[in-house]
């Protein structure tokens, strides 16, 4: 293994998933739904199949269907127009689209700021494109994890090429507000950054008064030509598995990241592009559904991990609760240390989750943090908040 990657071993949610089938634990670890998405969609994908749409390479960009989807989901849902031609790029899931666009921006050496603690494919991206990862800590205050603005300013040098994003974040559950965001933007503009925006979890915002609908960074002013914004079909509609994501920025800045990506995989996922431009265009109540249920079952989660003991960070958005295992006492916490808890808690109580220190260069920070997924059938939470709650 070269030097780019000798600090990545395997992923953790690889290893955790590995250790639930192992044990036959719930597996609240990695992040995928236990029941598929819609079936109009899924039927969409096999009509495709039949019909031969996508069975041989579809066109580098991604199919025209799936880009004209894309450029009216942006300006239906947020009033931002992109061009389906020039400003439109499909990709094989997000983590292709982060590791394109880190690829064909950063320059060797270059710095590129990371809100931590980050999904754990930003870390090796920025390595193999030879940036040097900055990170900015979310730190929690009042019930959330805040990013603190003054040290997202302090963190800019004049080696600072990008701003790596990730609102809904993952995996605090953080929704940036347009205060933040405002403050995010007026600095790029100022300091001259570019800005690659992860936004797979645009849909999974659970809104009340305290939480801000998503807001998307590139309808900020000043931010549109310098914004590469990520999206997934992954999350919002249940198919982690097709791995189809899309890429919507300027004309140039697609047609870097796209330079890149053509050497990744060229193209991916065909009849599946076809499926999910159908998906993009299902009516509001879709969408308003899929919150609904999410809500339903972070609350039913929230209270359970409470119940059990934990120090619960209710998250505003995305599938995932952040928890703090100190109160759990010295013993059972493993003495806060959430690596340790993780690797036991199959065992000890037939439940997976996954360590947070994994997300941070500042192990230290992040060591009492772990992550419970709840995009699973109400059934087999209730059973995990009991054996939790046994431990
Ligand atoms: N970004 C974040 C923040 C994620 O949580 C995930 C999914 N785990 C991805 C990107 C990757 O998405 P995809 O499956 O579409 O590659
Ligand atoms: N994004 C998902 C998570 O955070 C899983 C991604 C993966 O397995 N690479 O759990």
């Amino acid at each position: 293994l070269n030097r780019r990657l000798a600090e990545f071993g395997t992923t953790i949610f690889a290893e955790m998933s590995a250790l639930a089938v192992r044990t036959g634990a719930i597996n609240l670890g990695q992040g995928f739904p236990d029941t598929d998405g819609p079936d109009e969609v899924r039927e969409a994908a096999v009509r495709a199949l039949r019909d031969g749409r996508g069975n041989q390479y579809p066109p580098g960009p991604g199919v025209p269907e799936l880009r004209a989807a894309v450029a009216e989901h942006q300006a239906r849902v947020y009033g931002l127009s992109y061009d389906p031609d020039r400003e439109v790029l499909v990709t094989a899931g997000a983590t292709e689209a982060i590791a394109a666009s880190l690829l064909a921006l950063v320059e060797p050496g270059d710095e590129v700021i990371a809100l931590e603690p980050y999904y754990d494919s930003y870390a090796a991206s920025i390595a193999l494109a030879g940036g040097t990862r900055v990170p900015v800590t979310l730190r929690p205050r009042d019930g959330r994890f805040v990013l603190d603005l003054d040290e997202l300013r302090d963190a800019v040098t004049p080696r600072t090429r990008l701003l790596l994003l990730n609102t809904p974040h993952n995996p605090t559950g953080t929704v940036l507000t347009r205060e933040e965001l405002a403050a995010i933007a007026e600095l790029a503009v100022e300091r001259d950054l570019l800005v690659v925006t992860d936004e797979v979890y645009e849909h999974l915002v659970f809104t009340d008064e305290t939480t801000p609908a998503h807001l998307p960074l590139a309808s900020f002013p000043g931010m549109r030509e310098r914004t590469v914004t990520i999206g997934s079909a992954g999350k919002t509609f249940s198919f982690t598995g097709w791995k189809v994501g899309w890429v919507t920025s300027t004309p140039e800045l697609v047609t870097a990241v796209r330079s890149a990506k053509q050497y990744l995989t060229f193209v991916a996922s065909g009849p599946f592009q076809y499926a999910v431009a159908e998906a993009l265009a299902l009516p509001e109540s879709y969408f308003t559904g899929v919150r609904e249920d999410l809500r339903a079952k972070r609350d039913l989660l929230s209270a359970g991990l409470t119940a059990a003991g934990f120090e619960v960070y209710r998250p505003q958005g995305t599938y995932f609760i952040t928890t703090d295992i100190r109160p759990l006492g010295d013993d059972r916490s493993h003495g806060g240390d959430g690596f340790a808890f993780c690797r036991a808690l199959p065992e000890r109580a037939g439940v997976v989750a996954i360590p947070n220190a994994v997300f941070y260069d500042h192990r230290e920070a992040g060591a009492p943090f772990v992550r419970f997924a709840f995009c699973k059938r109400t059934e087999v939470l209730a059973n995990a908040v009991e054996r939790l709650k046994a431990l």
